[in-house]
């Protein structure tokens, strides 16, 4: 037998050591349809809690929208459950190219093609565009799933510093012997919650020849005045090359990404995506929903404008309360602790009175850079935060961090 002790042995010493390094996650049950308030059940086997959610990328509160669920169910009787197909066999109802031409719209580009996922959408974009003469050049936090794309192209790879305009500056200049060079970056950035300056992106972009690419999985739906995304926020619309997204957060929250962009481009990845060749295409009621979601999202900036306020309502009552918070301007708001353990123990302690957040840790960020990551919602109000602000600070007491600065967390608990 190939599984025999000795690996059996192996493997549980792996986990052994992901626990005993205070790095081992669990999942938290949830009994029913995610929302703002949620019932959870943790550990398994507890009896299920009554907690406030603020660790969903539920940004504009459309996962369970009635309007949301209803197109859904209306999709799923006008278009059935699945296609049994990839996009270019069998697999390509009206409804795909209709939400494709409304995310073309929405997001300002000129094409747009939708993949199972925005992971495969980074899976598979690089590689179908870019080859040995080329050079991507990316953000050094960009998310896991662009590491890993870029990983699966041809492409030469480099980095700059995050969010260092000289820096990048100094990459392009490098790399001016290739044939194409892209900069490669989130438009919200996942763990810190921060904005990448792509206004200068774009100038270091067109001063050095070189096409721009954009994640904004965490930014679509909000970011901007009217919500088109981090491009909006920064006054560039039209200019990047490449936006890659993601339905599976603000846009309805169930699944499904796309590659959009220049018409070439994205033409390219039709012919060429691995992912979408060789993956089945989105559910038509995924697609029917999403389309609904565009509906709400086009007409009214209510939701993006009410998940501005609460940010700064939040943003400004852990400040108050002595909280080492990231400064940014996005609905990710990250609490510091930078000790796994002590991120972990607060995230318990927060579970206890109410509260439901999650602490992020290695290999989710940088060994000494634990968290806990807070997300708002449109769908909170602020009763909801004032009732998440009094069990932060009644567990930040009880473990005494509060008014702390980053030497002094790291002194007292460790790195
Ligand atoms: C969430 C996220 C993804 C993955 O999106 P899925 O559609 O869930 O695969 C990709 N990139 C970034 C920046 C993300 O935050």
């Amino acid at each position: 037998m190939a599984y025999d002790q000795k690996a059996q042995e192996h493997y549980r010493r792996e986990l052994d050591a992901i626990r005993s390094a205070g790095l081992f996650k669990e999942e938290r049950i949830i009994h029913d349809p995610q929302a703002v308030e949620i019932d959870v059940e943790f550990p398994a086997g507890e009896p299920v809690r009554r907690v406030i959610n603020l660790c969903a990328n539920n940004y504009l509160g459309l996962s369970s929208h009635p309007k949301v669920v209803a197109a859904a169910h209306a999709g799923l009787d006008r278009r059935g459950y699945g296609m049994s197909s990839v996009r270019f066999i069998c697999g390509t109802q009206d409804v795909h190219r209709e939400l494709e031409r409304k995310l073309s719209g929405f997001l300002g580009t000129e094409d747009t093609l939708l993949f199972p996922s925005c992971m495969d959408a980074n899976a598979g974009v690089f590689e179908a565009l870019f080859s040995e003469a080329d050079v991507l050049i990316a953000d050094r936090l960009v998310h896991a799933s662009i590491v890993d794309g870029m990983r699966l192209s041809k492409a030469a790879q480099d980095t700059f510093k995050h969010s260092d305009m000289e820096h990048l500056e100094e990459k392009l200049a490098e790399h001016l012997d290739k044939r194409f060079r892209v900069v490669v970056t989130d438009g919200v950035f996942s763990m810190d919650g921060d904005l990448a300056r792509l206004d200068e992106i774009v100038a270091l972009a067109e001063k050095y020849d070189a096409m721009v690419f954009v994640d904004d999985s965490h930014a679509t739906g909000f970011m901007g005045a009217t919500g088109r995304g981090s491009h909006e926020q920064t006054g560039v619309v039209g200019r990047i090359d490449l936006i890659t997204t993601t339905l599976g957060k603000a846009l309805g929250g169930a699944s499904g990404g796309c590659v959009s962009g220049r018409a070439e481009l994205v033409e390219m990845c039709r012919q060429r995506a691995r992912p979408y060749l060789f993956s089945n295409s989105v559910p038509p009621v995924i697609v029917s929903a999403a389309l609904a979601v565009l509906d709400l999202i086009g007409g009214s900036t209510a939701r993006r404008d009410k998940l501005e306020e609460n940010t700064r309502y939040w943003r400004g009552l852990l400040a108050e309360a002595g909280f080492d918070v990231k400064p940014g301007a996005s609905p990710i708001v990250p609490v510091m602790l930078y000790n796994a353990r002590l991120a972990q123990d607060f995230a318990r302690g927060l579970f206890a009175r109410g509260i439901y957040v999650v602490g992020f840790f290695f290999p989710v960020v940088a060994k000494g850079q634990a968290r806990i990551r807070t997300q708002l919602s449109a769908a909170h109000d602020k009763a909801h935060l004032d009732r998440a602000i009094e069990a932060f600070v009644s567990v930040g007491r009880e473990l005494g961090v509060l008014g702390l600065d980053r030497r002094q967390l790291i002194e007292r608990f460790g790195p």
